[in-house]
């Protein structure tokens, strides 16, 4: 299948792309599109047939429901059965943006989308050219995020085009995305919310909102089943096997030194202090704080894999705030945690 690309810049929404991209999505076609948190592969949500072209091209396993994705609070409220106090003020408080709500579904979108289950995963993202796409359709669109299963998730156009172009009808090029990690998932089906997956938008923030949000033990605790059926799988591997490094600079070059001398060649991603500080065959600064360490996780992941490096080391990270989610990745995409 060819792979249609269209470039949309910043300063000016491109109203011919948006036509066409949207119409792909209307005619049950797969379109990857950006939203604020990584490029998400698009198809409509209430077209079964559709929804399967997503989990084909992704190869991603069938009982991993996908988070519906609408343009405003009331085309959200056409997908759910009941929408529980606590919900309807977390969305006041941070929609548009990167937060997912688990509530209970009504049927509307198709039962692929849902993997069987009662509840529903809904976004509203806050993107320019998400909601220009999500206006254009008039159908909410299920969409993962644009990668092979497995992989890192994608934050540029590019890493969509190298993971899936001729397996997808279409690709909105509107340059790098800005969070750089998925939505948070919270379930509000109980009580008191609870986070499924940590990401954009941080506990500390919730909390201030709705008071007590608890975390699924699941992710402390890899004995527990997670409540988000994809957190059980591999996620984020990079081709080189990456490894977690606790401690300090010293105890990270220690690793280093012990590598090369068994002729390894050791690739290094840290933040910006660590790695000034740091002799190895490749090393990438992440960033200076957080937010930045967040947006350039996963194409520093991707980067190593052309060149000829043996082993990543990655230091570990606070989890506070955006750290949760950061170090949630960095776990899952891990293959050995060396501690001190
Ligand atoms: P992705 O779309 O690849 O970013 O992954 C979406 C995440 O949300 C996965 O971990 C899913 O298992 C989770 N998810 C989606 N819908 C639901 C739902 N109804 N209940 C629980 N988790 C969900
Ligand atoms: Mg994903």
């Amino acid at each position: 299948m060819e792979t249609k690309r269209w470039t949309i810049h910043s300063d000016e929404m491109n109203n011919h792309a948006i036509e066409e991209a949207a119409e792909l999505l209307r005619n049950g076609q797969t379109v990857a599109i950006p939203t604020e948190t990584v490029y998400g592969l698009g198809a409509d949500a209430t077209n079964e047939a559709a929804v399967s072209r997503i989990f084909q091209a992704k190869g991603r396993p069938e009982d991993n429901p996908l988070i519906a994705h609408v343009a405003s609070k009331q085309q959200l409220l056409h997908l759910v059965d009941t929408l529980p106090p606590v919900a309807e003020k977390l969305i006041d408080a941070f929609t548009p943006g990167p937060l997912t709500f688990v509530l209970p579904e009504n049927g509307t979108c198709a039962r692929n989308v849902t993997a069987g289950l009662s509840t529903i995963g809904v976004r509203i993202p806050s993107h320019p050219v998400a909601q220009a796409l999500l206006k254009a359709c008039h159908t909410p669109i299920a969409a993962p995020s644009a990668n092979i299963s497995g992989k890192p998730s994608p934050t540029t156009a590019d890493h969509v085009w190298n993971d899936l172009h001729g397996k997808i009808a279409g690709l909105v090029d509107a340059g790098p995305t800005g969070v750089g990690l998925e939505s948070t998932v919270i379930d509000c089906t109980q009580e008191i919310p609870v986070i499924l997956r940590p990401g954009g938008i941080t506990r500390e923030q919730l909390e201030r909102e709705c008071g007590t949000v608890m975390v699924d033990p699941a992710l402390a605790n890899t004995a527990e089943k997670p409540k988000a059926p994809g957190m059980k799988y591999t996620h984020y591997a990079p081709d080189v096997p990456m490894w977690l490094v606790d401690g300090d600079c010293a105890n990270l070059q220690a690793v280093i030194d012990r590598e090369q001398q068994q002729a390894k060649r050791v690739g290094v991603m840290a933040g910006d202090n660590t790695a000034a500080g740091l002799k190895a065959d490749k090393i990438v600064s992440l960033g200076s704080d957080l937010p930045d360490i967040a947006r350039n996780i996963y194409d520093t992941l991707r980067l190593f894999k052309n060149e000829d490096i043996d082993v990543i080391l990655c230091e570990t990270f606070p989890e506070t705030s955006i750290g949760q989610a950061i170090m949630n990745r960095l776990q899952k995409a891990a293959t050995a945690y060396i501690s001190e």
